[in-house]
């Protein structure tokens, strides 16, 4: 974006004695250079609309605008230092070389030209500080349009990022109702499948049992697997309010809640006391109720099963870790099996990949990591760090 200001190439001449005014100006039109003659008062005026210099004899700039002049050097835009020219007599130009800075302030650009003058000296002084003006207002016009490029560089990303916002709640919203609505065709189709096989089983040739009974656990199945993207998109969506979270009490909670924890109404051990966490009361009991059945799922055939609970101050956070002595996981999996659906190869376990995307998913809602320390066969540690129950409660969107 160029600005353009009338007078950025025009030399304002302020010599209030005799013909001063009238030769300098006579002077520099014969060599081409565009020139007013202004008032001493005036002079200060001319800094604020960006003329291309000042020409001033020594006369104009003793007078009691001095101080005027000072104030608009310093008002101008960081871009802007307008030549000052002064036209001094011999005897003083040793007085003026140290004086500038202290009349006009640091925001001067000052040439002393002295008496007698020479035409040839003015007009190389005036063409040289008007051609270094010229780049001062280049530079601004960069800076202009850097300026406009940002800021239209910042309305392009925030429209964008509410695009993209808008799409990823659509899918949201689309995945939640898709796997709602397929839970009720497929309990439909399990449960016919299991009807059959109880009231038909003894009349079924034995290759009719066995389709009926794969159709039964992939239904079953297929129903898990909707039931955990429900889960998943389910934390993704609404607000999450937060809370102080008695951890023992959510533990203990968890494993009477799930049926298939109960091996760990033996197995588990709670190194008391636990801190206190801030958090979502359900989407930790839903993070540790996947944890804590991985544990029981992956345990080590032929070892018998434990894990550990507890926790570790570090830092400002809380440290959660749960961990098992079971089979371990290649440290190649450790990233992978956080993503949705992902699940290491050639396993029996039955699952659908989603429960640790859950974890992950859970505890970054509530501000918090997760990270895992394991090894192939030497167990698993998943440690949480939250927010401590000191921290200020809040509700996130
Ligand atoms: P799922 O359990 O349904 O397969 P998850 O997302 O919970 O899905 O886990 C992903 C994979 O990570 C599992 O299939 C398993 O290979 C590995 N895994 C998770 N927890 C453990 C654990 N405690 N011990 C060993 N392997 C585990």
């Amino acid at each position: 974006m160029k600005v353009a200001e009338p007078n950025s190439d025009v030399a304002m001449v302020v010599a209030p004695i005799g013909a001063d005014a009238k030769n300098i100006l006579a002077v520099l039109r014969a060599a081409g250079i565009k020139a007013i003659a202004a008032k001493a008062a005036e002079a200060a005026g001319w800094v604020d609309q960006a003329a291309g210099a000042l020409v001033m004899t020594e006369e104009a700039v003793s007078t009691r605008e001095n101080r005027s002049l000072a104030e608009a050097f310093e008002r101008q835009p960081p871009w802007s230092e307008i030549p000052l020219i002064i036209v001094t007599s011999t005897g003083a130009i040793h007085r003026w070389a140290s004086l500038p800075s202290a009349v006009f302030g640091v925001r001067s650009n000052v040439t002393l030209v002295a008496r007698p003058l020479r035409a040839s000296t003015l007009v190389a002084a005036v063409k040289s500080v008007l051609s270094a003006r010229a780049r001062q207002f280049q530079l601004r016009d960069l800076l202009n349009e850097r300026e406009a490029l940002l800021a239209s560089l910042e309305i392009r990303v925030q429209e964008r990022t509410a695009k993209l916002q808008e799409l990823i709640a659509e899918l949201e919203s689309f995945s939640y109702s898709v796997s709602h609505d397929l839970r009720a065709p497929l309990r439909i189709i399990a449960g016919y499948a299991q009807v059959v096989l109880d009231d038909f089983g003894s009349t079924l040739v034995p290759e009719v049992e066995q389709y009926l009974k794969r159709i039964s656990r992939s239904a079953e199945r297929m129903d898990q697997l909707t039931q955990d993207v429900l889960a998943y998109t389910r934390l993704a969506r609404g607000d999450l309010e937060f809370a102080p979270l008695d951890l023992e009490k959510i533990v203990q909670e968890t494993i009477e809640q799930y049926p298939q924890l109960a091996p760990l109404r033996t197995a588990l051990r709670v190194r008391r006391p636990l801190a206190a966490v801030m958090g979502h009361g359900p989407s930790l009991v839903q993070a540790l109720s996947n944890l804590l059945g991985n544990a029981v799922k992956f345990a080590r055939p032929g070892v018998p099963l434990r894990v550990v609970v507890s926790t570790q101050m570090k830092g400002d956070r809380v440290r959660l870790s749960v961990k098992d002595n079971g089979i371990g996981i290649e440290q190649e999996h450790h990233a992978k099996i956080f993503q949705i659906f992902e699940r290491v190869a050639g396993q029996e376990v039955p699952g659908t990949g989603i429960g640790l995307a859950i974890v992950k998913k859970s505890v970054e809602r509530m501000h918090g990591t997760v990270s895992l320390v394991s090894q192939l066969g030497k167990g698993s540690t998943f440690i949480l760090e939250l927010p401590p129950a000191t921290s200020k409660a809040a509700k996130v969107t």
